[in-house]
Order: C-alpha cells, then sequence, then structure tokens
C-alpha cells in the first residue's frame, strides 16, 4: 500500500487549477479505536475527517480548521477537527434508529458549518450551508458554490479500515499566467473554464475504490493522463486530541463550585471524559478543594462578601 497516512499536493502545470489527495489509514483507525459507531455513521465521519483534512490543507493558517454538522435526525452533530500540522480528531453523536447512508436520513434538517480559528481564538472565519444532497461531499459543494470561495469540488470515501479524498480547486486565473511565465503559452478564459469542467468530470469518474487502494500517483494517472501534473512531498496525517487536564480544569471552575461538589458528594470523585480520545479525567476531594482555592478571584469579591 502506498500513501498512507499523508497529504500530497498537485497542481496542474498549465492551468489554474491545483488538488490534494489524503489518506488516512493508522490515523483513521487510531480515531476509532475508543468508539464503537454503526457502520453508516463511522463511514459519514471518516468522510467528514478526511474533507477536514482537504480543506485545511488549502489554507495558510494557524489553527484549526471544524467541520460541522448540526440536525435534528438520529445522528443529531458530526464534528471533525484538522489542525494546520495536519493532526486530526472527530466525534459523532447519535441516537439508535434505522438510518440510511444519506445525510437526510442520518441528520435530518441541519446545517453544515466550516470554521477556522486560530489558538487564542482571536481571529475566526465561519460559513454554514443547510444540509443538502445525498452524501457529505453533495453538502461541501453546495457550500462553495454559495459562498465567496474558490470554486471547490471534493470526492470522498470512508470504511472501517481507511478515510480518503481528493479535492480539485480552481485557483485565480492569473495564477498559471505569473507562474513560470517563460515556458507558458497564453492560457485564455475559456481554455480555463474549460479544463475546470473537464477535470471535475474526470473526477466523477474515480470509483471509491479505486480513491482508497491505488498509490495517489496512479490516481492522478487514471484521471489526469492528458494533463501536466506535478505532484508535490507528501505531508504526515495523524491523530492528535488536544484534550489536556488544564482544559478540564478550565472547564469545572466555569461549572461553579457548587456544581462540582454536588457531583463530588454523590459519586465520591469527579471525572470528565474526553468525547474525542475518550481519556478519563479524575478528581478527588483534594483536587476539587484545590481547583476552587486558586480559582477564588479578586479579593475584593471575598471581603466585600464578608462585610
Ligand atoms: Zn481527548
Amino acid at each position: 500500500m502506498h500513501d498512507r497516512d499523508c497529504l500530497h499536493r498537485f497542481l496542474f502545470e498549465h492551468y489554474p487549477i491545483r488538488g490534494h489527495i489524503v489518506h488516512l489509514d493508522a490515523s483513521w483507525r487510531a480515531l476509532l479505536e475508543h468508539r464503537e459507531y454503526p457502520s453508516v455513521i463511522r463511514d459519514t465521519l471518516g468522510e467528514a475527517v478526511a474533507a477536514s483534512v482537504l480543506l485545511a490543507a488549502t489554507l495558510k493558517f494557524e489553527g484549526t480548521l471544524s467541520l460541522q454538522l448540526k440536525g435534528q435526525g438520529p445522528m443529531h452533530l458530526m464534528l471533525a477537527q484538522c489542525s494546520d500540522a495536519l493532526g486530526v480528531r472527530a466525534v459523532a453523536r447519535y441516537k439508535e434508529a434505522e438510518y440510511g447512508r444519506d445525510l437526510a436520513s442520518l441528520s435530518g434538517e441541519g446545517s453544515l458549518t466550516v470554521t477556522v480559528e486560530n489558538e487564542d481564538l482571536s481571529q475566526r472565519y465561519q460559513g454554514i450551508v443547510p444540509l443538502n444532497g445525498e452524501r457529505l461531499s453533495d453538502c461541501l459543494r453546495n457550500y462553495f458554490e454559495t459562498s465567496e470561495q474558490l470554486p471547490t469540488r471534493l470526492w470522498l470515501h470512508a470504511d472501517e479500515n481507511g478515510a480518503s479524498g481528493l479535492l480539485l480547486q480552481r485557483l485565480s486565473d492569473d495564477s498559471v499566467q505569473s507562474r513560470a511565465a517563460g515556458s507558458l503559452h497564453e492560457v485564455n478564459r475559456a481554455d480555463i473554464d474549460d479544463a475546470w469542467h473537464r477535470v471535475q468530470l474526470l473526477g466523477d469518474t474515480l470509483k471509491p475504490e479505486e480513491l482508497q487502494t491505488l498509490s495517489d500517483r496512479n490516481i492522478l494517472r487514471r484521471l489526469f493522463a492528458e494533463d501536466d501534473v506535478r505532484l508535490f512531498e507528501p505531508a504526515p496525517v495523524f491523530f492528535r486530541c488536544r484534550c489536556s487536564r488544564e482544559r478540564v480544569v478550565g472547564m469545572l471552575r466555569a461549572l461553579g463550585p457548587e456544581e462540582v461538589r454536588s457531583v463530588l458528594a454523590e459519586q465520591g470523585h469527579v471525572e470528565v471524559r474526553c468525547d474525542f480520545c475518550n481519556r478519563a479525567y479524575r478528581f478527588d476531594s483534594v483536587d476539587v478543594e484545590q481547583l476552587f482555592s486558586q480559582a477564588v478571584t479578586p479579593t475584593v469579591d471575598a471581603s466585600e462578601r464578608r462585610h
């Protein structure tokens, strides 16, 4: 097997069109290790994870790209996140039910949200579209068609063994002229329109099993044999949860001493499990007291209360 757990970028030499191919294998299985999902939910989650990597790779940013599906259906929430370093994590929340493979039956009415934010949340971009189409890739197509972004298409496939995706994106028309100007003949707008249309039709001919099993070089050969395509060095993709004891402490402090102490009284300890990786963070009575003694804010408040 070639090109596992990596992202490959490629570029059409004669047109302002670029693409990415991603495969998650060990990283996908690591992500699934702590969770049992019904197969249709698992596969949709895999598609969302592959899509989050493909989209994150189109951006120059430091932070996290999140792809979130929210709906009224049995799968009411799905969240896939990819960092600028291509670390992924994801979770789905659902009720047991009879559901089909299509989004309408899984998520029902709802929305798809793409959020890009940096680590300290000082910069944020968010785009939202209604959930529609049979699959996530249809919904993403709608997202790109209705938002002010570069025209972009995605093809996605996932099963228990892996999650894979292909992205094609049309760049601004002048980007090809400025690139290696000397060797290029003039490319006019109509030629670029034709090429963009053609590469999408070719993308549509890629079978899911080809996307999953062929090497990236062979996928490009299979689809774009007529074109001059430059393939760049791959970048590794991995599973990484960003949870930490500090974050859990912050969350417990936000809940407040009353709430946390009542859990402590009931259970003898407080345990918080990470939704993404299932890691447990445990706090005994000493920990809980410490949590709130350190959190006592301005002495002014304390003295005011005393008087
Ligand atoms: Zn975690």
